[in-house]
């Protein structure tokens, strides 16, 4: 008799241990269980109490419009082992462009400015403050931790895809086929996915963990992305979103989205 993925994990109960690759697979398993939550953070670790995200995005127009920049996803999914299926309908997306109108639909109106109208806007993971993709997902493969970061754990993920359907961003992708064969100079020291595993951006916990800004942050080279501790006072994501008007995407929704975009 044949034991599907869903069952066996239901029989063994084994699901964080399934096909695990590399420390930072380990890493992000053991961060994955309850009293993980409490562990004492390594040294050079980056430590927040609630890490945002700001996206200058005239800075980022520009640097697209001027040379078709995508610095900021190749290095996210290269680090992360994201693969490239080479079509669109199975395309799998940590942090990609879209235009303004689509990322921010109800805050674009027949008069909004010609900047912005059909203008390259960065989108991922909002890391919500109140995030319903963790509220619907069944086996608690995706959780939230103290300091805001939504994180998955690969392992526990069934393949249901509420938590895509619980996104209003459509911050999750779904790999409907086997991804390691589409991945490209694969590393060691993140997990690899298989067929039926959501996932999507990590805000680079296991970045944060070894002391690194997220890869996205680090690759820009024109200082678009601010990332940072909101609940500390002297961090520039403060002083930024102190300084300039912002938005964040449907924010009707209650979601509390954590991405900021100065407009
Ligand atoms: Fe969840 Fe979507 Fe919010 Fe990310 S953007 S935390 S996937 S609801």
């Amino acid at each position: 008799m044949g034991v599907n993925r869903r069952d066996f994990l239901k029989i063994t109960g084994l699901g964080t241990l399934a096909g695990v690759g590399g420390k930072a697979a380990a890493d992000l398993v053991f961060k994955g269980q309850a009293e993980a939550q409490e562990a004492k953070p390594r040294e050079e670790a980056l430590v927040g109490k609630r890490w945002a995200m700001v996206v200058d995005t005239k800075k980022c127009m520009e640097k697209i419009k001027k040379d078709g920049c995508k610095d900021c996803s190749i290095a996210c999914h290269a680090v992360h082992n994201v693969p490239d299926f080479g079509n669109p309908k199975d395309e799998i997306k940590w942090i990609w462009q879209d235009t303004f109108e689509h990322i921010c639909p109800n805050q674009h109106h027949p008069f909004t400015s010609e900047n912005l109208e059909g203008a390259p806007f960065l989108a991922l993971c909002n890391h919500c403050d109140n995030p319903p993709c963790v509220r619907v997902c069944p086996t608690k493969a995706t959780f939230q931790r103290e300091d805001g970061i939504v994180l998955m754990d690969f392992h526990r993920c069934i393949g249901c895809r509420f938590c895509m359907a619980g996104c209003p961003y459509g911050s999750r992708s779904f790999n409907w086929r086997d991804p390691r064969p589409f991945v490209q100079n694969a590393r060691e020291d993140f997990p690899t996915r298989m067929r039926g595993v959501v996932e999507k951006c990590n805000f680079c916990a296991e970045r944060l963990a070894e002391g690194k800004p997220p890869a996205c942050v680090e690759a820009c080279t024109v200082k678009a992305l601010i990332f940072g501790d909101l609940e500390d006072p002297e961090s520039e994501v403060r002083k930024v979103l102190h300084e300039h008007y912002s938005i964040r995407r449907k924010p009707e929704l209650g979601t509390m989205p954590q991405i900021y975009y100065l407009v």
